[in-house]
């Protein structure tokens, strides 16, 4: 592989600076992993009846956290009939007002406990503590708090309709933003009156495991959250299910589509949060420096583990040289490392399988010519790491240019005109999110209105805020979630009398 450290004396002296800082990190003690965890089914925690278990593994070391039950088919059974015991018998006609109450426990009870969720969420997913912390937990409590604040106000939320519940309904979530996806799924579900089985993902259940004790910690009534873990099979076992009512997934394209095939014909709902490839667009009126912090915020948070990721940089031809210059310095200056030190900028992959497919990928990339910049210092010897990477020299046809790496890996591409940047940021299957870079309103508003993505931020990248909905176009999937729009994906609609 072609890699390009950065050399000379202010790389140098970089190196130096780093070498300088003194680890902060969080203490562990503040959790406690248990040596087995089961499945969550009508408000009790029980061992699989035809599933098995499996480990589940601490990114940063490779070592096991913790045996996890794998759910088999009769449990998801279980958990679907609870959940529809629970919904039949006083979730589906419980006053708003009552439900909200339930949820604005909840949201306290994870302000209560964040610090705890927090280190538990970068112990099992590797992600730095500063994110999980900062971003994973404080957007996990907004969403329940806005979700809260809906659930006696449906009305208002949907004018001129008689909204009711859909029934039961089977979320499937991924790794990268474990117990803030869970909390996107449980609280637009839980506010419009439905119930729920929920799948994490294999290699990230710890937070979500802890986020059903809060859910007894808050009274919700049993069976209303059923937690169901396991791997691909299990997910497929709860999105094929007679018994649910709607399938809401997060997670990649190539699984979304089976289950959208899985689907097809029988009436149950369907949303779906796939994969995304987004562009930044630089123009070469924009603030060079606040681009560089955007570009980095959009690729390397959370390793790159993110579906919204900006990892296509387009930059106009007159800015590119400097842009990608200032972009390789500040790789430099990004600290990769222990998850749990409040330093680090970038933390562990989240598994051995990911990191395989990341290393496929910029290997690829090197085998077709193209330059690979990483940061010149060393990466920790156990766990799974990727440095931060920037690919350029690229055309355009490249393997990694067209397909999703879900990894904190950057290609660089050029345009001149906008016409030509907007053609390079469509050229892709997927359409989730995308950054527009310039200090006028009027080519802000002249590309995004041209842009075939769900997301476009204007000077900033990855805002979240539980009002605003997201979601997708073309593979990138359908429906939303967030605001008023997230709502109705939980509800059916008729006029109202
Ligand atoms: P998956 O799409 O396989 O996983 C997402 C969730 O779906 C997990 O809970 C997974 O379970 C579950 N699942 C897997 N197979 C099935 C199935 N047949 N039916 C129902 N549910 C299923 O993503 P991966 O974890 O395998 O990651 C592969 C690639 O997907 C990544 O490299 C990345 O490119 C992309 N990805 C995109 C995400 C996004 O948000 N856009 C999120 C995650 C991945 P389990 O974890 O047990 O396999």
């Amino acid at each position: 592989m072609t890699t390009t450290p950065l050399q000379g004396s202010a790389g140098d002296r970089l190196a130096e600076t780093f070498a300088d800082y003194v680890p902060s990190l969080e203490g562990r003690d503040v959790v406690t992993i248990r040596p087995r965890y089961g499945l969550v089914i009508g408000g009790e925690e029980r061992s699989p009846r035809d599933g098995g278990s499996y480990p589940t593994i601490e990114p940063a070391t490779g070592g096991a956290l913790a045996e996890v039950a794998e759910a088999g088919p009769a449990d998801v059974d279980d958990a679907v009939a609870a959940a529809r015991r629970a919904y039949e018998d006083g979730w589906r006609d419980m006053p708003g007002r009552r439900r909200a109450v339930y949820l604005f426990r909840l949201a306290r009870l994870v302000q209560d406990r964040a610090r705890e969720l927090a280190v538990l969420e970068s112990i099992d997913g590797g992600k730095p503590i500063r994110e999980s912390r900062d971003i994973d937990v404080p957007l996990a409590a907004a969403h329940l708090f806005h979700h809260a604040g809906w659930a006696d106000k449906l009305e208002y939320a949907v004018p001129g309709m008689r909204a009711r519940p859909l029934g039961v309904v089977g979320q499937i979530i991924p790794w990268n933003f474990p117990l803030l996806m869970a909390a996107w799924k449980i609280a637009p579900a839980l506010a419009c009156g439905n119930t729920i089985v929920l799948k994490p993902a294999e290699t990230t259940p710890l937070t979500a495991l802890l986020l059903a004790e809060l859910i007894r910690e808050a009274e919700i009534p049993a069976g209303v959250v059923n937690i169901v873990t396991g791997a691909g099979a299990t997910g497929a076992a709860l999105a094929s299910h007679p018994g649910i009512d709607k399938v809401a997934f997060t997670g990649s394209t190539e699984v979304g589509k089976g289950i959208r095939r899985a689907l097809a014909g029988t009436g149950t709902r369907l949303t779906l949060e796939l994969g995304g490839k987004g562009a930044h667009l630089v123009f070469d009126d924009a603030a060079l420096d606040q681009a560089v912090e955007g570009i980095v915020d959009g690729i390397f948070l959370n390793q790159g583990h993110v579906c919204c990721a900006g990892s296509r940089l387009l930059a106009q031809e007159g800015i590119a040289d400097e842009l990608l210059a200032r972009l390789r310095r500040r790789i430099e200056l990004l600290r990769i490392g222990d998850p749990l030190d409040k330093n680090t900028d970038v933390g562990a992959i989240n598994s051995a399988s990911q990191l395989e497919i990341i290393r496929g990928y910029v290997d690829g990339a090197a085998s077709a010519g193209c330059r690979i910049d990483q940061p010149s210092r060393p990466l920790p010897q156990r766990g799974f790491w990727f440095p931060p990477t920037i690919v350029s020299g690229v055309g355009g046809s490249e393997t990694i240019v067209r397909e999703e790496v879900f990894g904190p890996v950057l290609t660089v591409q050029t345009f001149r005109t906008e016409a030509e940047a907007v053609a390079k940021a469509n050229a892709t299957r997927y359409g989730l999110s995308a950054g527009v870079w310039t200090e006028k309103g009027s080519r802000i508003l002249w590309v995004s209105e041209r842009l075939r993505a769900g997301v476009v931020w204007a000077n900033c990248f990855n805002q979240f805020d539980p009002a605003s909905p997201f979601g997708g176009v073309r593979e990138s999937g359908f429906g939303r979630e967030g605001g008023r729009q997230g709502l109705a994906e939980y509800l059916t609609l008729d006029p109202a009398a």
